[in-house]
C-alpha cells in the first residue's frame, strides 16, 4: 500500500499524504472532508475549493442511490461534474442509515458498484455500525458481519478507486483491536473508525480515546485512519495525537441550522455571544446582532462559513504543531476548554508507551504547562533508558544543585524527568522550559526516575539532595537513598 505516505511524526500525530489515483490528486493530512448533503448545499463544492482550500469532500451515495431526481444525472455525469468539485470525492455507503433506521436496500457489491459507476474516487461498503455498550455477544456478531463485507469488498471490481475498511467493535477494545487487524489484512485502503458518533455526542473523550487507540494497535502504521462522524475542531488535536489523519464534518452545517458557533473550546450559542472570539471574515465583519437580524438562509450560510473556517484553521494549527513537535502542548491546552476532553487528554496519556513509540527522539522543546505534562512519553522514554546510562563508580550524588567533588559521580536531577548525567543537558527533552512552581506531578515523576536508576545499581551508593520535593514524591525514593533537602544546607 503505497497510497500514503507518514512525512513526520509527533507522539502518534503524523503529517501525511494520502494519493488519491482516481481523482488524480495528493490530499495532505491530517485533514477534515466536509460533508456535502447532495439536496441541500449549504456552502457549494465549490466553495469549499476555492476558499477554503478544501482538497477532499465526501458525500452519500446512499442518498443519490436512492435519489428520484439525482440518481441519472449522477450516473450520466460523473459526481464531480454533479457536485462541481475537482478535489477527491469519498462516498459514505448508508451504513449510517442502517444505523438509524434500521434496514437499507442495497448490498456491499451493489453499492460499491454505484459508487464506482459514479466516479467516487474512495467508497465504502455497507458495514454494521455497532454503538458502544451493547452486550458483548452482539458487538462480535456484527464484527463478523461487518469483516465478511469487507472482504467482498476487498473481491469486487472497484478499478483505482480506494476502498475504505470501517473498523467496528463497539467499546470492547479487544474487539476493536481485533477488527483493525482484520481490516488490514483485506489489503483494503483507507481505514474509519466506525460507530464512535455517540461516545462524541455525550462527550465521552476518554472512551473514545481507549477506543482509538485500540484500533491502532490493531491497525499499526498503515493508514490513513478516518475518524467517521467526527467534526468538532476542539477535539482534532487529541484526535490526531492518537495517529487520525481524516476526519469528516457536518457539524459545520447542522450546527450552524441551530444557530450554534463553533470554536476551538466548544459551542457558543449565537444568541449568547455579544462579541466573536473569532478573526475568520464572517467574525471581523460582522457582530452577532447582525446576524440575528439577517434573514434565516443568510445567517446559516455565514455561521456555516464560521464554522467552517474554526474548523479549516483548526486542522492547518494540528499540522503546524505536528510539524514543530509541540502537538502534545496543542492537546494540553485544547484540554482545557470543558473538563471531559482534560479526560480525553489524560486517557491519552495512559497510553503514554504507544505514543512513545514514533515520538521523535529529539525536538525542539518540551514546555511543562500542566501536571499532565509529568505523564507525557518523553518523560516515560527518559525513566526507560535510564538503563543505558552508565554509572561509574561507588558513591553517586543526585542533585538539583552544583555538583560536589565530594562524590565519585554527580547527576543532575530535573523534575519531570528525574536523574541524567550532566552531558546530557543540553539534549531533548532534558533542555524543558519548566515553571519556577513545578508542582507535586513533576516531584513525583522524578522521584519515580530515581528509584528506578537506584533499583537498576544495587551495589552503588546515592545521595538525593533535593529542592524542598513534597513528602508524596520522597516516598517514592526508595529507603536506602540517603535524602537531603537542598535548602537545609543553606
Ligand atoms: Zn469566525
Amino acid at each position: 500500500m503505497t497510497h500514503f505516505e507518514v512525512r513526520r511524526y509527533d507522539a502518534a500525530g503524523r503529517l501525511g499524504e494520502l494519493t488519491v489515483p482516481r481523482a488524480g490528486v495528493t490530499v495532505q493530512t491530517p485533514t477534515i472532508l466536509p460533508v456535502v448533503n447532495p439536496h441541500v448545499q449549504t456552502v457549494a463544492p465549490s466553495t469549499l475549493e476555492s476558499e477554503f482550500g478544501a482538497e477532499i469532500l465526501i458525500t452519500n451515495s446512499y442518498i443519490l442511490h436512492g435519489s428520484e431526481d439525482l440518481r441519472e444525472p449522477v450516473v450520466e455525469r460523473g459526481l464531480h461534474d454533479l457536485l462541481d468539485f475537482s478535489g477527491a470525492i469519498m462516498t459514505d455507503s448508508g451504513s449510517f442509515q442502517l444505523a438509524e433506521y434500521g434496514d437499507i436496500d442495497v448490498t456491499t457489491e451493489e453499492i460499491l458498484e454505484f459508487q464506482r459507476d459514479i466516479g467516487s474516487d474512495i467508497g465504502t461498503p455497507v458495514d454494521i455500525p455497532t454503538p458502544p455498550d451493547v452486550d458483548r455477544e452482539r458487538a462480535t456478531e456484527e464484527l463478523a458481519t461487518t469483516q465478511e463485507r469487507l472482504e467482498r469488498a476487498a473481491d469486487a471490481d472497484t478499478g483505482e478507486m480506494l476502498v475504505t475498511a470501517p473498523v467496528q467493535g463497539a467499546t470492547y477494545p479487544d474487539l476493536r483491536e481485533r477488527a483493525a487487524a482484520d481490516a488490514v489484512a483485506t489489503g483494503l485502503d483507507v481505514f474509519p473508525l466506525g460507530a464512535v458518533v455517540p461516545l462524541l455526542n455525550e462527550y465521552r473523550y476518554a472512551d473514545l480515546v481507549d477506543v482509538v487507540a485500540a484500533c491502532k494497535r490493531g491497525l499499526g502504521e498503515v493508514g490513513p485512519v478516518h475518524l467517521f462522524g467526527a467534526g468538532h475542531p476542539m477535539m482534532f488535536a487529541l484526535a490526531a495525537a492518537l495517529g487520525c489523519d481524516l476526519f469528516d464534518s457536518a457539524a459545520y452545517a447542522l450546527y450552524a441550522r441551530d444557530d450554534r458557533y463553533l470554536t476551538v473550546r466548544g459551542t457558543e450559542l449565537l444568541d449568547e455571544l455579544s462579541q466573536f472570539p473569532c478573526h475568520c471574515p464572517v467574525c471581523t465583519e460582522h457582530t452577532p446582532a447582525d446576524l440575528e437580524a439577517m434573514a434565516d438562509d443568510r445567517r446559516e450560510e455565514l455561521l456555516a462559513r464560521h464554522n467552517l473556517h474554526v474548523t479549516y484553521g483548526e486542522i492547518r494549527t494540528v499540522r503546524q504543531a505536528i510539524r514543530a513537535g509541540n502537538l502534545l502542548e496543542l492537546v494540553d491546552s485544547r484540554a482545557r476548554g470543558h473538563p471531559t476532553m482534560l479526560d480525553g487528554y489524560r486517557a491519552l496519556l495512559d497510553h503514554a508507551e504507544q505514543l512513545e513509540r514514533t515520538d521523535p527522539v529529539s525536538k525542539d522543546a518540551f514546555f511543562y504547562t500542566s501536571a499532565e505534562a509529568a505523564r507525557r512519553p518523553e518523560v516515560r522514554r527518559h525513566h526507560e533508558r535510564l538503563d543505558r546510562l552508565p554509572v561509574e563508580g561507588d558513591d553517586v550524588l543526585l542533585t538539583e544543585g552544583s555538583s560536589s567533588d565530594q562524590y565519585d559521580e554527580s547527576w543532575g536531577v530535573l523534575p519531570p524527568f528525574g536523574p541524567y548525567p550532566r552531558e546530557l543537558a543540553d539534549t531533548y527533552p532534558l533542555t524543558a522550559e519548566t515553571p519556577d512552581r513545578t508542582g507535586r506531578a513533576g516531584f513525583e515523576a522524578a522521584a519515580t526516575g530515581v528509584a528506578r536508576l537506584v533499583d537498576l545499581h544495587p551495589d552503588v551508593s546515592f545521595t538525593l539532595l533535593h529542592d524542598d520535593w513534597p513528602e508524596t514524591a520522597l516516598a517514592r525514593v526508595p529507603d536506602r537513598v540517603r535524602v537531603r533537602d537542598l535548602r537545609a544546607n543553606e
